[in-house]
């Protein structure tokens, strides 16, 4: 069978902030050395969005003046398409600003408030220019193994009520710095302050959003495996460099 999918890249040219595009470039790697056919569709601000139209759907970080400028065209234009795609199991993976505006809203370092898509419960302040910012490598606990990356966000991230985290803290900060959460996912959707980029470290998770579309769109798919060598090292060599190699060298 010809497998293709479509991704849907949001403002890549707005928020693409830490190397996330590098998560685009490894999902049409992972794909293509399967063989699966991919497109990537820039989608920018003012231009419709049309959920039919994408398997997976994938938006970067930025600053909070970034942020600022596509808060509206997200909410209002591509809102309630992507809520009725998110609640119909589209596939997505939002990071630290996207991630904080797939939230009900983002309360930047100065300025006002800015509304979000309310796809994740959960709300996000930032405490002022003054505040020590989120920074560093970080590595979290998800679905028995670890994932890594490197966060740099002022913003803190709380679980409302039906808020379910992506991961829990290893080692970093991840949502707040207090409440050990990292992340957020609701359905089939994915946020995280994990920049690095994330994917190419974090293959089994690359590979899990990767099935997850495939299902949705040709129903239960088989990934053949990819040896990782490079992969693995990297990943491994996170874990040891943030936890002082106190952690397993991997954990299935
Ligand atoms: N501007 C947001 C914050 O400071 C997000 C930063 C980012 O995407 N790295 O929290």
């Amino acid at each position: 069978m010809n497998l293709e999918l479509t991704i849907g890249h949001l403002y890549p040219d707005l928020m693409n902030i830490y190397g996330d595009r590098g998560n685009i470039l490894c999902l049409v790697e992972r794909c293509r050395r399967r063989g699966i056919r991919v497109t990537v569709v820039a989608i920018g601000l003012g231009d419709p969005f049309d959920p039919r139209a994408y398997d997976l759907v994938f938006i970067g970080g930025s600053q909070d003046k970034e942020q600022r400028w596509v808060a509206q065209d997200l909410v209002e234009r591509k809102g309630p398409a992507l809520r009725d795609a998110v609640e119909d199991g589209l596939v997505v993976l939002a990071v630290c600003g996207g991630y904080q505006l797939f939230g009900h809203a983002y309360r930047p370092s100065e300025g006002l408030d800015l509304p979000g898509l309310g796809i994740f419960d959960i709300t996000t302040v930032h405490p002022g220019p003054q505040a020590p910012r989120c920074i560093g490598n970080i590595v979290a606990r998800w679905e028995g193994g670890l994932l890594v990356g490197f966060e740099n966000h002022g913003g803190r991230t709380y679980l409302g009520p039906q808020g379910a985290p992506l991961a829990r803290v290893v080692a970093g900060f991840g949502n707040n710095a207090e409440d050990g959460t990292e992340g957020a996912r609701y359905q089939h959707a994915f946020g995280t302050y994990l920049h690095g980029s994330l994917l190419p470290k974090n293959p089994e998770f690359a590979d899990f959003l990767i099935g997850l579309a495939l299902e949705r769109k040709y129903g239960p798919v088989s990934l053949p495996p990819l040896p990782d060598t490079l992969e693995h090292l990297a990943h491994d060599a996170a874990v040891r460099r943030v936890t002082g190699g106190s952690m397993p060298r991997r954990s299935t």
